[in-house]
């Protein structure tokens, strides 16, 4: 892309209205834009942003072996009515009625819209398991929207179910879930810390809330510093080797990580005191086990080897897609901008010509764009016709995390110079080597 045809709208002031830093950070950068109160565009950068957290969040969904579908926004009462939550459900629940006169509501979350698609169509045991899953908008009239898509009401989730004919093949599908969480988070370059939950108005009493550790978040955490020190890394997972995923999860959830809605003094004081920490976090995930909670009011039932009509074991697991864009920023910035990690990046590398009309600079930079796109890359050209301190402050701005700057001087020893946003480091090269080390990075 060049930035001359593109549309980044970068704000120079500070927007007043956003008290942390994502927030603010997503508006200067133009990636998203204030429709009404928790509901917002999104500009051109924060869309694709949004895009590739997703693309990975569908990828481990289907390596873990999950099916994608998509289900509509706007929902029947009816559904609701059957499951008891219309009523339960509150003033966050957004209600609506049709020409008609009919009771609608824009889907909060989808439990009694899936269970209703099993139980039209699967009847036997021999159907299990199954897990369906879809990245759609919810809506959730939160009574204090606030830290742009952190808390929005307007949001964007994956939320997946699971269908099992026991407790057992259901915990199967939960222990997935979490494997499948934890490499996405950390495809993103994130740390989410599985952390004891409570359930909520989706009910239940097995769930683990994922956590990234931050200042601004809204939750407040307690964890024994141990737990910090885990990483997924790159290990081969056998997602229907019942064992290795129930042994990931013990390794994740054994040591003490609680929100404090889950909180037990008397617990926290076991761990040694140097490793006890109390800290905030923001909530970027969610998994449920709820058993035959929404299985039996709905009769989404099976018939199992024994030939009797049982009601399925079910959960139900949501990331957070588009609050994970907030987290991500809040994880990774500095005064100048956003730094992306690489799995989550807009472009992956931007480009910035120090004198843009000059023939030699202007052909080097068409050169380095062709060769970084012929590598499968998505550069990001700054063509403008700008000072170099105004090219630079917007590239840091918007966090690419590599950057190939070109200049007359450089050219004339035959390098450009290739700058990790990160750490800031520089190094000459030549133009060839620049573009194999960028593709490298990503390859
Ligand atoms: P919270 O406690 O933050 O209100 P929740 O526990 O009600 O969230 P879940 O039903 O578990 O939310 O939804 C799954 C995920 O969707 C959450 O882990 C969170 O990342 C995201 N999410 C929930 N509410 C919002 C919101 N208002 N804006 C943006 N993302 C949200
Ligand atoms: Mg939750």
């Amino acid at each position: 892309m060049r930035l001359s045809r593109y549309f980044l709208p970068v704000l120079k002031e500070t927007p007043s209205e956003a008290q942390i830093a994502s927030h603010r950070l997503m508006l200067r950068a133009g990636m998203i834009q204030q429709a009404s109160a928790g509901i917002y565009s999104w500009l051109p950068l924060g869309y694709k942003v949004l895009r590739r957290i997703e693309q990975i969040v569908h990828e481990e969904q289907i390596r873990a072996g999950h099916i994608p579908m998509l289900m509509p926004t706007v929902q029947s009462a009816e559904l609701w009515r059957e499951s008891g939550r219309y009523d339960d459900y509150g003033e966050e629940m957004l209600r609506i009625s049709d020409r008609h006169g009919r009771d609608m509501l824009y889907g909060p979350t989808n439990e009694e819209l899936i269970t209703d698609i099993f139980r039209s169509h699967v009847r036997s045991y021999r159907d299990l398991p199954l897990t369906l899953y879809h990245i759609q908008w919810k809506f959730r009239d939160e009574i204090r929207p606030r830290f742009g898509v952190m808390r929005g009401r307007e949001f964007l989730m994956k939320d997946g179910y699971n269908f099992d004919l026991t407790k057992e093949d259901a915990l199967h599908a939960y222990n997935r879930h979490l494997v499948s969480y934890l490499r996405s988070y950390e495809r993103m370059g994130l740390q989410a810390i599985p952390m004891r939950a409570d359930g909520g108005p989706i009910g239940g009493d097995y769930t683990h809330e994922f956590l990234v550790l931050a200042d601004t978040g809204e939750s407040e955490v307690f964890y024994d510093s141990a737990v910090t020190d885990l990483s997924f890394g790159d290990r081969a997972i056998d997602y229907d080797d019942v064992e290795q995923c129930q042994g990931i999860l013990e390794e994740f959830t054994s040591r003490y990580a609680r929100t404090d809605e889950t909180h037990d003094e008397t617990l926290f004081a076991d761990i040694p005191e140097d490793r006890r920490r109390s800290a905030r976090g923001i909530e970027v995930g969610q998994i449920f086990y709820f058993g035959t909670k929404y299985s039996e009011p709905l009769g989404a039932t099976v018939q199992g080897p024994d030939g009797q009509s049982t009601p399925v074991h079910m959960g139900s697991h949501g990331i957070g897609v588009s609050r994970l864009l907030g987290a991500i920023i809040e994880a990774n910035h500095d005064d100048k901008g956003i730094i992306w990690p690489e799995g989550v990046t807009p472009f992956q590398c931007g480009i910035v010509n120090l004198k843009q009309g000059d023939a030699q600079a202007d052909a080097a930079c068409e050169d380095l764009y062709a060769a970084l796109t012929g590598r499968g890359l998505e550069p990001l050209y700054d063509d403008r016709d700008e000072r170099a301190g105004a090219k630079f402050a917007s590239m840091d701005l918007i966090g690419l995390p590599w950057r190939i700057t070109v200049g007359p001087r450089g050219l004339k020893a035959g390098v450009v110079e290739l700058t990790s946003r990160r750490t800031g480091v520089s190094e000459e090269l030549s133009p060839e080597v620049a573009v194999a080390r960028v593709a490298e990075i990503y390859a």
